[in-house]
């Protein structure tokens, strides 16, 4: 719910550039690397130089204490993936062969996959990834690799390299089987069940107890002599070496802290990590959410839990980020007349809210990703994930715009609008508006979108089971675009033309029936919730509408449009929608939820489907997105004091990776090498 995985909406499509952002920087460049079906962007800090110094400390220290954790997310993923990671590199960075040779090429995309993943897994479909080397290429490259550069378990990595059956899928989320058996990630030890896990877990939870702990984020569980145990992470327990790095830059950070308040947040986040405790962590949370006044903030934790089959352990993330504060001026307007959209929502008034809590949203730029944020980041988050936290005490929702800007800018003149969209005003109509309602879009899907409407009094949270994720998307998503539409966003100053949402309709329907279906493979269904709720709506309102053609796909030369007739009875067949899924939501009516899902967002149509990816595949548009970071430094005056730090954007994505693995690695063993300057070459562990 809470990590908004937005980044979808903005790879599959191409939002033409604002001549603004283009222009600002020409001899930007934005596009970084391209492989398989990934391509590495470069994204901008625009504001950084404005900060003051002190602020520009207090970002460099937490960007230190966010890629400190990077071990750990490696080793979450899979057992063996810090030491496939070494294995790896030292190949790529000493081979002495033919670079130039199929073996090689493709040992390079598979390692740039690898570093992607953060391990041997598709950061996305979660499957393994397939080498397109030899298996002979990789046992003669590691017989050059010294004994002492190699682990334990290289037996292992070949076999997890080139068998398909061994460890096939990280997270695996099907009907019917042992979920944590059958997930190859490191969140559980060998020979855990599930059921074990869930007897354990039920034991040690207390129904009555109204502010729970998140029971098992930051835990790994493991079996001791046939006892299921909790290893916890924390100083002193798994992790402990990154952790302590990530404490002392955290610890760096305090003097530059903006206020007391963040002082506290940043002192109570370094007493968890020496703790473990969880109480600590809801504590940290709540000053955390309660911080509105500081400009620079972050994240930096065991946060979500999408790559844990049962919902349960946190993969560590973090992203230090400052307020975007004009920017910002969108989202408080948001939020400030939460109310008025509230209480003229489309939705029957039974099931409105009568009063809205303010949720607290803000514009950000991202000074740095991590973890599970890094290569592939999300363009909205809302947290703290505690649902009784959240009802307390709030959340914070933030849009990263300078991520939506570098989407939007690389992906100009990709020749995806030619492709897709025919005719020449409509083109127009989202090289002028896309960006700006994209950004609104994701603004009223987070700030007001999940937190309107309400439950009749006795209906379970939880009715609409296993298509309640992607119904509640749904909801969100139409609460945004029906008001999109809406003229109050005019008269409130945050559109400058009652035209503008026509560029996001268009975008909205074409993406929902056609163009995210470049990500499904052939044959297979729709199943991510997001995808699905996109599908459901688009696919919804193209039939409810068909009998006065308010929209449809028309054929010109064997090629499918979408063609927008009527673009205000659009907006009432999205209004009409909503007050739909609201009802089911409200009274909990599983079975007309289910089957608006089936009937809607699950089934593709073959034919289509082949047409969108033939179309695809003559324009060269990878279906991922991801970053590189840009590099910090730090200034320090003649006593070699720190006094300021400056921002470059030169690295590319291999030497940022070998950089990362050489200069940030607490979890790996160093090993003394004359081709590279290892940090800390003197303590091996
Ligand atoms: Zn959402």
């Amino acid at each position: 719910m809470s990590k908004i995985k937005h980044a979808i909406m903005a790879t599959t499509l191409s939002l033409s550039a604002m001549a603004a952002s283009a222009d600002a920087n020409p001899t930007f460049n934005y596009n970084v690397d391209r492989f398989a079906d990934i391509e590495v962007l470069r994204y901008k800090v625009p504001g950084f130089e404005e900060l003051t110094p002190n602020q520009r400390l207090l970002v460099y220290y937490l960007t230190e204490a966010a890629i400190a954790g990077r071990d750990i997310l490696w080793d979450q993923n899979s057992r063996y993936g810090l030491e496939l990671r070494q294995l790896l590199e030292y190949i790529y960075t000493h081979f002495d062969g033919d670079r130039s040779s199929a073996d090689f090429k493709a040992f390079e995309q598979y390692l740039k996959q690898v570093w992607f993943g953060n391990g041997v897994y598709h950061h996305y479909s979660m499957d393994k990834f397939t080498p397109g080397f030899s298996r002979d290429f990789f046992v003669g490259e590691l017989a050059k690799v010294p004994v002492a550069h190699q682990g334990k378990n290289t037996a292992d990595i070949i076999r997890l390299i080139f068998d398909p059956q061994f460890l096939p899928k990280k997270v695996n989320q099907a009907d019917g089987v042992d979920l944590i058996v059958t997930s190859a990630g490191n969140l559980y030890g060998p020979g855990v069940t599930q059921q074990e896990v869930e007897d354990y877990y039920n034991s040690l939870k207390d129904t009555t107890d109204t502010t729970p702990i998140s029971y098992g984020l930051n835990t790994r569980v493991v079996k001791e002599n046939g006892k299921i145990v909790e290893q916890t992470y924390r100083l002193g327990g798994l992790y402990s070496d990154a952790i302590a790095r990530i404490i002392d830059n955290l610890t760096k950070a305090l003097p530059y802290a903006e206020n007391d308040t963040q002082r506290e947040v940043i002192q109570k986040l370094i007493s968890y990590y020496k703790s473990g405790d969880l109480k600590e962590f809801d504590d940290y949370s709540i000053a955390w959410v309660s911080d509105l006044a500081s400009q620079v903030d972050f994240i930096n934790g065991f946060i979500e839990s999408y790559d844990d089959p049962l919902g349960m352990t946190g993969n560590w993330e973090s992203i230090v980020n400052f307020k975007n504060i004009p920017a910002s001026h969108r989202t408080e307007v948001i939020s400030d007349n939460a109310q008025w959209f509230e209480d003229h929502s489309p939705v029957d008034p039974r099931f409105r809210k009568d009063k809205v809590r303010g949720v607290s949203a803000k514009v950000i730029t991202a000074a740095i990703l991590a973890g599970d944020s890094y290569p592939a980041t999300p363009i909205g988050i809302n947290l703290p994930n505690a649902n009784w936290i959240r009802a307390a005490h709030g959340s914070k929702s933030v849009t990263i715009e300078n991520i939506t800007e570098a989407y939007d800018a690389a992906s100009h003149g990709d020749g995806f609008n030619e492709e897709f969209v025919p005719d020449a005003a409509t083109r127009e109509l989202m090289d002028k508006y896309l960006f700006i309602t994209d950004n609104l879009h994701t603004d009223l899907h987070e700030c007001l979108g999940h937190g309107s409407g309400r439950l009749l009094p006795g209906v379970d949270p939880d009715a609409l089971k296993a298509h309640g994720s992607t119904l509640e998307e749904a909801r969100a998503d139409l609460f945004a675009l029906y008001y999109l539409a809406d003229p109050k966003l005019v008269e409130l100053g945050l559109l400058d033309s009652p035209e503008a949402y026509k560029a996001e309709y268009y975008k909205y329907m074409l993406n929902g029936l056609m163009t995210q279906l470049m990500r499904i493979e052939p044959g297979k269904d729709i199943e991510e919730a997001h995808m699905r709720n996109r599908k459901l709506i688009a696919e919804w309102a193209l039939r409810a509408g068909a009998p006065q053609n308010v929209v449809e796909l028309k054929k010109h030369d064997g090629k499918t449009y979408v063609v927008i007739n009527d673009y205000e009875a659009l907006r009432g067949l999205f209004g009409q929608l909503l007050a739909e899924i609201q009802r089911i939501k409200s009274e909990g009516d599983y079975e007309a939820g289910r089957q608006l899902v089936e009937e809607y967002a699950v089934k593709v149509d073959p034919t289509l489907h082949q047409e969108v990816l033939d179309r695809y595949s003559h324009l060269s548009i990878a279906p991922y997105k991801g970053f590189v970071n840009p590099v910090y430094t730090l200034v320090t005056d003649a006593e070699g004091q720190p006094v300021d730090v400056t921002i470059s954007y030169t690295e590319d994505y291999p030497s940022q990776m070998l950089r990362y693995s050489r200069d940030y690695s607490p979890l790996t063993a160093k090993k003394c090498c004359k081709k590279s300057s290892h940090h800390g070459c003197s303590k091996a562990q």
